[in-house]
């Protein structure tokens, strides 16, 4: 009989002045599950977020134990804390856990990277002797960092395929093939599965100057329709109501992808009694330029109830120099395709960010009023700069931030006020007015 090796999969804790759950699972880890599913392997799985009070449409706030900010943080004016299930909660998971042949740990935000560096000591305090892997978003982008910093014995960068093989078997763990490909949702991580976000495809056709994309994903790809649609079915099955679309591009090429998964899901929808019907989101938001008016109508009869769109800046010379992903008439139409097929102010909503490179307070405040003018939310997104992105180095070059920088300063609340330029009392006039303006009729 093959050997069976445990492993033991952990998405741990966030760190910030501020977390809410929006449809969010670790996807990364997820698919190292899947893939490791095949292999002569029993996974075993803690999910330090796992936990939340649920509030609208299964999204929900972590619970949030106050914690002194790191002393570079002294300074911010926040609360700062770890996000997630008790420490005490996660110890007794994982002394209930058989022990582990190798710890797989993911790291999703940089600056997040104290909330993985716990979790490795705690794993270090009970098994001292366990290989212990960082992987994910965090390690790919800055990989000596977490070298240095977290206490992992190996750093894994990029997706999950055979390479990770290869590094297991560097550390004694030789792994065969045994069984079928099983997705996340068959492997009893969760025990309520209220949402699920989708990915329908990887990466992204743009490159704008801020975003880390191109460097995560180097490629775009499209998963088949009938896979997807497969994929929901199934997770309506086990009882999710809620669906959140994390895809970076998912109405670019429309009439092959977007448009028939709609058709699809529409047909899916006519079989389910109207209690499970479930609902969409998208988190991510959506390119406008690809919104056309059937787009819109069929989102409407899918049940979409969120719909987020990108916009960043209302100045067109600098959605140019960042990437022209859209433009303002773009948005502008696809706004009004969405207001057509009935959906609401309150239903749509538009990225905006403030603290760009270079950018004025006032060209915020002009985004803020052109959207007003379109009878839309304003979501107001703080920017920050990524690792290897073209503004990093822009930034790193001008003298801005040095290539060292902590990542901790990185934090988008902490960075716009570092370094943005504008006051304090600035930004939170701007918030304000916005939050008062979003939640009036
Ligand atoms: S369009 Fe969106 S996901 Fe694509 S590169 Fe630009 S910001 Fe990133």
């Amino acid at each position: 009989m093959k050997q069976r090796y445990n492993f033991l999969l952990i998405n741990p804790w966030i760190y910030d002045f501020a977390a809410v759950n929006m449809w969010a699972r670790p996807m990364g880890l997820l698919k190292v599950a899947e893939f490791l599913s095949s292999y002569n392997v029993t996974l075993y799985f803690i999910d330090c977020l796992d936990s939340f009070r649920i509030k609208r449409f299964n999204m929900g706030k972590y619970p949030k134990e106050p914690l002194p900010a790191p002393p570079i943080l002294k300074g911010i004016k926040r609360r700062y804390g770890r996000y997630g299930i008790s420490e005490h909660e996660f110890l007794k998971k994982i002394k209930e856990i058989p022990s582990p042949y190798v710890v797989l740990v993911t790291g999703i935000m940089t600056y997040w990277y104290p909330g993985v560096k716990r979790v490795i000591q705690l794993c270090k305090e009970v098994h001292p002797d366990v290989p212990l892997i960082l992987g994910g978003i965090y390690p790919t982008l800055m990989s000596t960092h977490a070298e240095v910093e977290t206490g992992a014995d190996f750093i894994y960068t990029g997706r999950v395929d055979t390479k990770l093989l290869a590094m297991l078997e560097s550390i004694g763990i030789k792994l065969e093939k045994a069984t079928e490909k099983r997705p996340y949702y068959r492997l009893g991580f969760y025990k309520r599965m209220g949402y699920a976000p989708l990915l329908t495809s990887e990466g992204c056709p743009f490159r704008c100057s801020y975003c880390a994309s191109g460097i995560l994903w180097r490629e775009f790809r499209q998963r088949p329709v009938e896979e997807v649609l497969r994929e929901i079915e199934e997770l309506v099955e086990i009882g999710v109501r809620d669906f959140a679309f994390y895809d970076d591009a998912l109405l670019y090429r429309r009439e092959e992808h977007i448009k028939p998964l709609l058709k699809g899901l529409r047909k899916i929808l006519q079989r389910l009694p109207s209690h499970r019907r479930p609902r969409f989101h998208t988190p991510n938001g959506l390119h406008a330029r690809y919104l056309d008016s059937e787009i819109a109508h069929l989102m409407r009869e899918t049940g979409f109830k969120t719909i987020r769109m990108g916009l960043e800046t209302v100045n067109p010379e600098r959605q140019r120099i960042i990437g022209g992903k859209v433009y303002n008439e773009e948005l502008r139409q696809s706004v009004a395709y969405l207001k057509e097929a009935g959906f609401k102010k309150e239903e749509i909503g538009v990225y905006l960010m403030y603290g760009l490179p270079g950018q004025h307070l006032e060209e915020v405040w002009e985004g803020v009023k052109f959207i007003m003018r379109l009878g839309v939310r304003v979501y107001l997104a703080e920017y920050s700069p990524i690792p290897g992105t073209e503004d990093w180095r822009m930034l790193v070059d001008k003298g801005v931030i040095k290539e060292d920088i902590d990542p901790l300063l990185t934090n988008n609340t902490v960075f716009s006020l570092l370094f943005s330029g504008y006051s304090e009392e600035d930004i939170k006039r701007l918030k304000d007015f916005v939050l008062e303006y979003n939640r009036a009729d």
